[in-house]
């Protein structure tokens, strides 16, 4: 099977042959049809972050495919069964995160793409427990962005608490930020979309944005400001300035949701206005496999639009070049299933 691999942080990806992996007990093979291209991947490959993974390693936790061989005691999952396999590969299923409903903060999951080959190949395996069944009727291209950027920005949303009525503020207009729109439009928002591309401010505006904020040339904190401030921001722009544009544009009580992982990012936060003022700053990562299936029921239920363009796996570099410069309208997916 093939699979793009990463040998070395920064070094070009390297499409390869190698045996198809055999599933240990509680994992199955899965034949991948579709794998989404998340920045996540790319800062995978750079080796951005404190943690990184050890090369040579497979990238990609949005693989949706079809399952092909089960390993010994796996009985809830049937061979040419759809499941999707995203970041939370696995958790322990036994500590205080896991026994409370926080299965992404467990310290001892493993991630995929990451911690463990992922999505970025013909085949690759998969924790059972942890493989999502994909509803009928949802395409593979579709659940592909879903598995990481639709319930990353679902569970976002969900701890911002947002409620109809409010201001939210999306900072990022990307692959996250193109679905957050849309949960934040479910919920009932009001929403406020902040990019840095004509492109992707006009898709903010197809998906029902209220309010366009293009980072370029307009004052971020001022515009939200203007309309009473954000009750909420998710700051998923790559970029650690744009966090601090939207911190400042919260109201008062306001939340930022922390979402987007920069190289070395840190940003300046106000003692005093966030005191006086009572705003919070979150992180949140991904969302639990609860939170996929309410995405997949969402979308299966004709509620979410996901916007991809497919590319064969072999132009993996250059895609990972379109989405750097801001090229790709939201997300890229690999089209794994027709042997191009
Ligand atoms: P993306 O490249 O598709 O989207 C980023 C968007 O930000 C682009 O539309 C870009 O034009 C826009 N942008 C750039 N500079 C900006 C600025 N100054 N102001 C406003 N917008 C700006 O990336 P993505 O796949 O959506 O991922 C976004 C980030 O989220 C990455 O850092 C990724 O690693 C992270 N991520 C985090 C989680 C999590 O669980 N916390 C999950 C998935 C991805
Ligand atoms: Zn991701
Ligand atoms: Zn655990």
């Amino acid at each position: 099977m093939k699979a793009a691999v990463v040998h070395a942080f920064g070094a070009p990806l390297v499409i390869e042959d190698r045996p198809d992996p055999e599933p240990g007990p509680g994992q199955v093979r899965v034949r991948v049809e579709a794998s989404g291209l998340c920045h996540t991947d790319i800062h995978a490959a750079h080796g951005d972050w404190p943690v990184r993974p050890n090369p040579p390693f497979v990238p990609g936790h949005e693989g949706v495919g079809l399952v092909e061989k089960l390993g010994e005691g796996v009985t809830h999952l049937s061979v040419g069964q759809r499941v999707a396999v995203p970041w939370l590969g696995r958790a322990c299923g036994r500590c205080e995160h896991c026994l409370s409903g926080w299965e992404t903060l467990c310290e001892q999951q493993v991630n995929t793409g990451y911690g463990c080959d992922g999505g970025y190949a013909e085949k690759m395996l998969a924790w059972a427990d942890f493989a999502q069944p994909v509803p009928d009727g949802v395409s593979p291209f579709e659940a592909a962005p879903l598995t990481c950027a639709g319930v990353t920005t679902y569970k976002a949303l969900k701890v911002a608490g947002v409620r109809p009525a409010q201001l939210v503020a999306i900072s990022g207009i990307g692959g996250l930020g193109h679905l957050a729109l849309q949960y934040a439009k479910i919920a009932g928002a009001q929403v406020a979309a902040i990019d840095v591309t004509d492109e992707k401010l006009e898709l903010a505006a197809e998906l029902g944005a209220d309010l366009l904020i293009d980072a370029r040339k307009d004052d971020v904190g001022k515009v939200l400001k203007a309309h009473g401030g954000a009750h909420a921001a998710i700051a998923l722009a790559v970029n650690p300035a744009a966090f601090e544009a939207v911190n400042s544009g919260l109201r008062r009580g306001g939340k930022l949701v922390m979402v987007a992982l920069p190289a070395h990012g840190t940003i300046q936060v106000p003692i005093f206005d966030t005191v006086l003022n009572g705003t919070s700053v979150i992180g949140s990562i991904v969302g639990t496999r609860q939170d996929l299936a309410e995405v997949f029921q969402l979308h299966a239920a004709g509620r979410t639009k996901v916007e991809y363009e497919t590319r064969p796996l072999a132009s993996v570099n250059d895609s990972i070049d379109e989405v750097l410069r801001g090229q790709v309208k939201a997300r890229i997916v690999f089209d794994l299933g027709t042997g191009r």
